[in-house]
């Protein structure tokens, strides 16, 4: 079975992440973290930088992009639309990366 495909199978019914584009500064950590990868930069009007975009087929929802992003511009969404929110090692992770 090829890779994608079970991480669609992985995705379904779970939190995967998307991007607040308005806050977004481009600085591409997400990308970094990301194991899959599935994030790129790409241009966007809302600044020179571009901003983040999931590819969300391949999302698994493993929470490395919402953890590290400096700017919280990153949420875990529900299949309902709802947000999930952080864990406590997640919040424990941004608190020693110095993000809040
Ligand atoms: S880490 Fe956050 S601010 Fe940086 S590119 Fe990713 S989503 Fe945007
Ligand atoms: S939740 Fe994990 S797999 Fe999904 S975009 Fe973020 S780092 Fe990548």
């Amino acid at each position: 079975m090829e890779e994608a495909v079970v991480n669609v199978k992985k995705a379904a019914g779970r939190a995967v992440a998307a991007v607040r584009q308005e806050q977004c500064t481009g600085c591409g950590i997400c990308v970094s973290v990301c194991p899959v990868p599935c994030i790129e930069i790409v241009d966007s009007g809302m600044n020179f930088t571009g901003t983040a975009s999931v590819i969300k087929e391949l999302c698994t929802g493993c929470n490395f992009c919402a953890i590290d992003c400096p700017w919280e511009a990153i949420v875990m969404l529900h299949p309902d639309g709802s947000e999930k929110r952080l864990d406590r090692y997640g919040k424990q992770v941004k608190k020693l990366r110095g993000y809040a």
